[in-house]
């Protein structure tokens, strides 16, 4: 069986160290790749070798793939981890991986070609008999079929970027006379923004719950899944707190969102961990696909301490070719687990707050995981991310993991920036949320 002796990690910021991690126990060799803003930063002092790919600015450093395989062939990687974010489904990087004979952490390229476009894995999805919501092709058709598809439709509805992402790309539309100059907006932005003006029209649901369940499949055809995440609480189409169980869906959805999320991952010979995104309609009821993420997530320490299993290990072992022991029985879930996105962000505009960070306490005590990358000293930069650490928290019920949640940002001390920790407070103080009537729309009606 081939084992990996050295991994490149493409990433930066805790995800980075996070992959370290799981590397450093599995006995792997890690080189780290960091832009001339991140010498000081902490993956690139925990790696065992580093390498400079370029100026701040991403495209030129964490997005250049040519840099990136060239550190890979002068340490001699056998492997690169892209982390999230940056190169991680980009499926040309992976074959450009492929052609320097270096294992690309994630899944084959069909399955990163294939799910990487919403419109194509919607199609996907629909013929593995997962619930979908029926799109409007817009780029196939003219202004006036356009307006005619969409008032039979109804408003609201919603345009998306077929290769968007990050919450980008999309737009919510009201007015039906704001249609068509919406659509010529957005394909100019997501064409600078991915590649690609691609765009798509699907009907908004106006009382939805975002629910996902992470898969984690093998080369030898085993699919397990790992559990659902709620991830409802977002502002802007961007996560900001997620949790598991998800609170509102019934045993019997759950068991049919696990059951449709590992249909569909075997249509399409998925090797890899992945999450596939869920609406749940709470007024019906029902849930429909939304999106399949070829990665590992932010989120996914959720999962981890939920069912005791390291995602990022099983995800290199796999990599290698290495079969899952894990059995779907195996896999238990315990307690409840709630994960809070801290960002360097004023708390007002919700824009970036990059600066020195003059002092940093992290919380700790029991059922509390930090995994961030700052320190007292450290310089959050301006090109990118705003996110600087996450802070993980389990307890045996939902109650306990808010009041022990609220105990962690209480002891968390990030001096000199600005952060949205009050908004963390704000959610789990909030009656709403205690009570779990909510829906997406919750930070900005109930918030
Ligand atoms: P991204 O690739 O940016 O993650 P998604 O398709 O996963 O895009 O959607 C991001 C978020 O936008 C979802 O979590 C959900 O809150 C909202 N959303 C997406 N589609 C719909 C829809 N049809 N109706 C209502 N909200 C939606
Ligand atoms: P997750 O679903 O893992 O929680 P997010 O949607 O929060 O992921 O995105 C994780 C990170 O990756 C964020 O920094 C986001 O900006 C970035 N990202 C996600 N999708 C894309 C994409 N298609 N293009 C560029 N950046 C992306
Ligand atoms: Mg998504």
């Amino acid at each position: 069986m081939k084992k990996f002796k050295k991994v490149l990690i493409a990433n930066r910021g805790e995800i980075a160290i996070r992959i370290l991690r799981s590397c450093r126990e599995l006995g792997i060799e890690t080189v780290a790749v960091y832009s001339t803003a991140d010498e000081n930063s902490l993956h690139v002092k925990l790696a065992d070798e580093s390498v400079c790919i370029g100026p701040a600015k991403s495209a030129l450093s964490y997005l250049n793939m040519h840099a990136i395989l060239s550190a890979a062939e002068i340490t001699g990687a056998d492997a690169i981890h892209p982390g999230y974010g940056f190169l991680s489904e980009n499926d040309e990087f992976a074959k450009l991986c492929e052609k320097c004979s270096i294992t690309f952490i994630g899944p084959n390229i069909d399955c990163l070609q294939a799910m990487g476009d919403k419109i194509e894995s919607k199609k996907i999805a629909k013929n593995a008999d997962v619930p979908t919501l029926e799109p409007i092709y817009v780029n196939e058709l003219t202004d006036e079929k356009i307006l005619k598809a969409v008032k039979e439709m109804g408003l609201p509805v919603l345009i998306k970027a077929s290769s968007g992402g990050g919450g980008r790309g999309m737009k919510r539309i009201d007015d039906i006379d704001k249609l068509l100059n919406t659509i010529e907006v957005l394909k100019q932005e997501s064409q600078l923004a991915f590649g690609d003006d691609t765009l798509f029209i699907e009907k908004y649901i106006s009382n939805p719950r975002h629910v996902e369940v992470q898969i984690l499949a093998d080369k030898h055809g085993k699919v397990l899944h790992l559990g659902e995440r709620d991830c409802t609480i977002q502002r802007r189409f961007q996560k900001i707190l997620e949790e598991s169980p998800s609170p509102v869906i019934s045993d019997k959805t759950r068991e049919e969102m696990f059951e449709a999320s590992i249909r569909l991952a075997r249509t399409v010979k998925y090797d890899s961990v992945g999450t596939v995104e869920y609406l749940y309609d709470l007024d019906e009821a029902k849930f429909y696909f939304m999106e399949m993420n070829t990665r590992i997530q932010v989120e996914h320490p959720v999962t981890e301490q939920r069912c005791g299993i390291d995602l990022i290990s099983e995800q290199i072992k796999v990599a290698a070719g290495e079969k899952l022991e894990l059995e779907q029985k195996d896999i238990v879930f315990r307690g409840h687990v709630i994960e809070c996105r801290i960002n360097a962000e004023d708390p007002v505009t919700s824009m970036p707050s990059p600066g020195l960070i003059t002092h940093y306490h992290r919380p700790g005590g029991i059922g509390i995981r930090v995994d961030d990358f700052i320190y007292t000293g450290y310089n959050v930069s301006p090109h990118y991310d705003s996110m600087i650490s996450k802070i993980i928290i389990f307890a045996d019920t939902r109650e306990k993991c808010i009041a022990r949640a609220l105990r962690a940002l209480d002891e968390t001390v990030v001096g000199g920036l600005k952060t949205n920790i009050d908004l963390h407070r704000k959610i789990l103080k909030n009656k709403h949320f205690a009570e779990n009537s909510f829906n997406t729309n919750f930070l900005s009606e109930k918030c």
